[in-house]
């Protein structure tokens, strides 16, 4: 790409960092692992019209691009250092491709600078509308999080709140653009374009959670992925599900559990603990802002099951969600 826009996404994101040798500028970065670590890394990519939606704010694109990998390694318990971002931009007027670029690198700077990420390079395409980021943490070595590890016993708890994405995204589907009535709309689509990564949350975790994993698919298919790879079944009592009062003052109970249960996006972390070690779990998290809410059990045998408040275990499927509601 001109060498004039990749200045201005270096300029915009700059974040020195000593382990960076070589940023943005040359065929290849260089950068030095801090030793006893292990790398994490991990990229997702991020289509116009698949992944988020038209005419969304670029800023919001940028932010969201890099929040959906941290979030991965706020799962893996590993504290960020480094990304490559890969862009692919459909042909425009000069003007208009500078103005996403200045927009998005901001978003991205945004959530980038207060964890310390440096942006070291990156590849930039012609075509529709991708984002693709890829981003390396650290994690000393063996003490990295993962799916597999839950124990039969052990207490299923999610971070901060479920089903605001899926609310945001819904509104965002009927045209809700700006708040006018009620802060919550703006609440639920920030929750949707601005998801936090709960990096601090994953380094507590480390040495506690036998298992972890952020949700971006929906809790029942990433709970799924726990109870797969821990070889166990999951058991969730819906009644204990965190809703936070802007979803529940904006779609009916039953909506709003199945928004927790299957919706996408949320970006919140769900994990197995010991019993011994929930409460002083909690608690951290509890000072950490996010909170911990537990919901659930693992227990011998396959899948994920839910209760409701009627005591009534409902069989979900892996293809979606029937009704929630009786
Ligand atoms: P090359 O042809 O050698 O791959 P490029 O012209 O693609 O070089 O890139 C020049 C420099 O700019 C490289 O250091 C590359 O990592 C960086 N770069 C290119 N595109 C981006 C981008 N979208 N974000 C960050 N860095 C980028
Ligand atoms: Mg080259």
């Amino acid at each position: 790409m001109e060498f004039q826009l990749i200045e201005r996404i270096r300029e915009r994101t700059a974040q020195g960092r000593e382990d960076v040798h070589l940023g943005i500028g040359d065929d290849a970065a260089l950068v030095m692992p801090p030793a006893g670590q292990q790398i994490a890394i991990a990229i997702d990519t991020l289509v116009e019209g698949v992944h988020f939606p038209h005419g969304i704010d670029p800023a919001d694109i940028g932010w969201k691009s890099l929040a959906v990998n941290l979030s991965d390694l706020a799962s893996m318990g590993a504290s960020p250092a480094w990304a490559l971002l890969a862009l692919t931009l459909p042909k425009q007027p000069r003007e208009q491709v500078q103005a996403f670029i200045d927009g998005f690198a901001d978003g991205f700077a945004q959530l980038a600078q207060p964890h310390r990420l440096a942006l070291i390079g990156g590849d930039t395409t012609r075509g529709a509308l991708t984002v693709s980021v890829a981003v390396h943490g650290f994690v000393p070595v063996g003490k990295a999080l993962t799916r597999a590890g839950a124990r039969a016993g052990d207490v299923v708890l999610v971070t901060g709140t479920l089903g605001d994405a899926a609310a945001g995204l819904v509104l965002w589907q009927q045209g809700t653009r700006v708040d006018e009535e009620s802060g919550r709309a703006a609440y639920l689509m920030e929750r949707l374009h601005r998801p936090t990564p709960r990096l601090s949350a994953g380094l507590a975790l480390r040495e506690r959670a036998s298992a972890c994993i952020d949700i971006s698919d929906g809790l029942l298919a990433d709970l799924g992925h726990i109870a797969h790879a821990s070889g166990l079944a999951a058991e969730i009592d819906a009644p204990l599900l965190p809703l936070s009062p802007m979803l529940l003052g904006s779609f009916d109970d039953a909506t709003a559990r199945e928004f927790a249960l299957a919706g996408g996006d949320d970006y919140e972390l769900c994990f197995t603990v010991p019993p011994a070690l929930v409460a002083e779990v909690q608690g951290d998290l509890a000072r950490m802002g996010c909170g911990a809410t537990r919901i659930g059990r693992m227990v011998e045998g396959s899948g994920v099951r839910v209760r409701n408040a009627q005591g009534e275990w409902l069989e979900t499927g892996r293809q979606g969600w029937d009704h929630f509601a009786p």
